[in-house]
């Protein structure tokens, strides 16, 4: 069933000239059945570079929507309508714009966890991959950084000559995961590594022996000697992570781990997508402008 099922995703795929793209966090027979399998960064860089005229996003909405703001001429399907980001919920354009106000001289990182609106009110956005690179990249001497907490004081544990002014935005999955465990997995697994991700808390965040985006993680997992290996992110992550480096084995920091945001988009999802062309995504062509902007800049930092 799930095979013919895959089989006729190929078969529309071609017929619409669609690229499916899938987060790490996506469950397995997605990522499976996709054309990329990548972290937001990744994704976004192909969103961008894509011949196919239909984007098939299997993700959470702003994911979908930062695609149409980088190709407005195709057609970015979300699979799942509802798939959203808390995280990303929890910063406004009209919240933004209040603390602009009070800090006018600083410049504002979005992480790309945010919505078009909040990217058009920013100079520029990031991912967890290069959030320290655009801090880093820009010459104002106050940043606000928005919306994760935990991301922006990791960046700002590692940049000295710039005050990093926090919004209050948090992963309410990454947040899941206590001290305690931390503590509990390291004496059952004595020799193995924790590679975590910076969207934990910061006091979880010091007990990582790796800090990384998801992207960073893969590879780092696939480097180190370690046959064990503790995984501090999302868990849809162990499906590559697995393929990728089938003699090692991977054991998750914390059952809490699951986003069911990510987790909403089945097969089945995904065949309706390209069947009937839906969900689309559409922008606001003033606020896509803006957004593409902070985008753009963010694509330009290497
Ligand atoms: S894992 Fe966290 S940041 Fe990512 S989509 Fe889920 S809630 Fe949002």
């Amino acid at each position: 069933m799930q095979n013919n099922l895959a089989g006729e995703i190929q078969r529309l795929k071609k017929e619409r000239n669609a690229i499916i793209l899938a987060h790490n966090y996506q469950v397995p027979e997605v990522q499976d059945v996709a054309d990329v399998v990548g972290d937001s960064f990744s994704l976004s860089q192909h969103a961008a570079e894509t011949d196919s005229d239909v984007i098939v996003f299997c993700g959470v909405h702003f994911m979908a929507e930062s695609a149409k703001i980088l190709s407005p001429d195709k057609t970015v399907l979300l699979p799942v309508r509802d798939a959203g980001c808390p995280m990303a919920d929890m910063v406004t354009a009209p919240k933004l714009r209040e603390m602009k106000a009070r800090y006018p001289d600083a410049a504002v990182v979005c992480y790309v966890n945010s919505s078009a609106e909040v990217k058009a009110e920013s100079d520029v956005c990031c991912t967890s991959s290069n959030a320290l690179k655009v801090v880093e990249s820009l010459e104002n001497k106050q940043v606000i950084f928005v919306p994760d907490k935990n991301l922006g004081s990791f960046v700002a544990s590692k940049v000295k000559n710039k005050e990093i002014i926090l919004w209050k935005g948090f992963c309410i999955t990454h947040k899941r995961v206590k001290v305690e465990e931390v503590q509990k997995i390291r004496q059952l697994h004595p020799n193995a590594k924790i590679l975590m991700h910076p969207e934990c808390e910061p006091e979880v965040q010091k007990l990582a022996d790796f800090l990384g985006s998801t992207s960073a993680i893969i590879k780092y997992a696939g480097e180190i000697p370690e046959k064990d290996i503790i995984i501090g992110t999302e868990e849809g992550i162990i499906h590559l992570l697995k393929k990728q480096n089938p003699d090692k084995n991977f054991y998750l920091l914390s059952t809490g781990l699951i986003c069911t945001n990510m987790k909403k988009t089945r097969l089945e999802d995904v065949h309706s997508a390209l069947l009937n062309m839906q969900h689309e995504i559409h922008v606001d062509e003033n606020i896509r402008i803006k957004a593409l902007k902070s985008l753009e800049r963010m694509l330009k930092i290497k």
